[in-house]
């Protein structure tokens, strides 16, 4: 029976192989690894690609590609969403036309009335989340907020209903929630309506996704193929998640302790580091003869997922692998880079607000 991958669940997913056949991804080449200059490539947390290729050689070719991605404001953001951006910026860097949402009605319609009970709570996220985004190295250019999107975008979303079947929808998602179906429209002209010729034209383009969103990446090449425009099919790479701070999670917004939000308080910071699940040793002899286990260590994938030198990461891998370094030092390093980190993005979230409000509020 082939897998059903829900978007809106947390589930965690251990055969990537069987994923891998099942969806026809493709395993991201060691070449686009070697040349992409970003430590997500470098350290293999992009591992999967659907259709890249195009976007990898306009990238070589120094021509321009469509970089689209967006954030649900259901939340507060935490370093996974900070992982997402640095992708965005990276691209962005490489010269492409930038298409980032801020995707308030989204939130609002496929999340339950319990945590978004009204749009204007997605808007009111909308407004820390695009100030965290504009902190983090967006321009204003590169962001747009999803209930102020342009006529044409709506437009082109009924466009796209007509073009999908309640029975494709069952199919690819197992339910007909009205809200999530209404969401999902959003989304796909999201990724699509770059290519319309009010925007960029026809051009490839690539979104950085988790496993989960595969489904709405399938369902939107599929749409790309039946429309009258002349579409390139938009690609995909896939992100590993970040795995929270506790045993066997991955960081979600859900779990306050698993996680680092981008406006937690430099105490909270130090709280959770020091709770964190890590890969160390009962005793400090035990570790100090055996080594940690930095692969299946929260605090070290932290770093891995965030720090930016490579040479250092490697020197705590191998020092915590000889016994050299313990959990405490370790952890104090986490925290400062951390902290260090929080301190100055949270300076520039405080001069950043009253331009994302507008954003938002107009
Ligand atoms: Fe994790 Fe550091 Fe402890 Fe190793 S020394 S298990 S990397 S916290």
């Amino acid at each position: 029976m082939e897998s059903r991958i829900d978007p809106w669940g947390a589930v965690e997913i251990k055969d990537y192989e069987k994923v891998f056949s099942e969806f026809g991804l493709k395993r991201f080449p060691e070449e686009y690894k070697k040349s992409l200059d970003h430590l997500v490539f470098r350290r293999n947390i992009v591992y999967a690609h659907r259709g890249f290729e195009k976007v990898y050689e306009r990238i070589a070719n120094k021509k321009p590609f469509i970089n689209m991605t967006g954030i649900a404001t259901s939340g507060y953001m935490h370093f996974g969403h900070k992982l997402i951006i640095d992708i965005f910026n990276f691209f962005k860097e490489c010269g492409a036309k930038n298409f980032f949402g801020v995707c308030d009605i989204d939130a609002y319609v496929s999340r339950p009335d319990s945590k978004i009970p009204a749009l204007i709570e997605a808007k009111k996220y909308a407004v820390s989340n695009l100030a965290d985004a504009l902190a983090l190295g967006l321009g204003r250019k590169d962001v747009y907020v999803q209930s102020r999107k342009e006529q044409r975008y709506y437009e082109f979303s009924f466009e796209l209903s007509k073009k999908i079947t309640s029975a494709t929808f069952q199919a690819i998602y197992g339910h007909l929630d009205l809200g999530k179906v209404s969401a999902n429209l959003l989304q796909y002209a999201d990724i699509l309506h770059p290519q319309l010729k009010e925007f960029c034209g026809k051009m490839p383009s690539v979104t950085a996704i988790a496993i989960e969103q595969d489904p709405h990446m399938r369902a939107v090449r599929d749409l790309a193929k039946k429309l009258s425009y002349s579409l390139e099919l938009p690609s995909s790479i896939y992100i590993t998640h970040q795995p929270g701070l506790k045993k066997g999670m991955k960081m979600s917004s859900s779990v306050a302790e698993s996680a680092i939000f981008l406006m937690d308080s430099l105490e909270a910071v130090e709280n959770k580091i020091k709770n964190a699940f890590t890969g160390g040793r009962d005793t400090v002899d035990e570790q100090r003869r055996l080594g940690g286990n930095p692969e299946i260590c929260s605090v070290h994938t932290l770093l891995k997922f965030h720090y930016p030198d490579d040479k250092k990461l490697e020197e705590l891998y191998h020092d915590c692998k000889t016994g050299k370094i313990l959990c405490g030092e370790c952890k104090q390093f986490c925290i400062k880079f951390v902290s260090d980190f929080l301190r100055k993005h949270q300076k520039k979230v405080k001069r950043v607000e009253p331009l994302a409000k507008k954003m938002v509020f107009g």
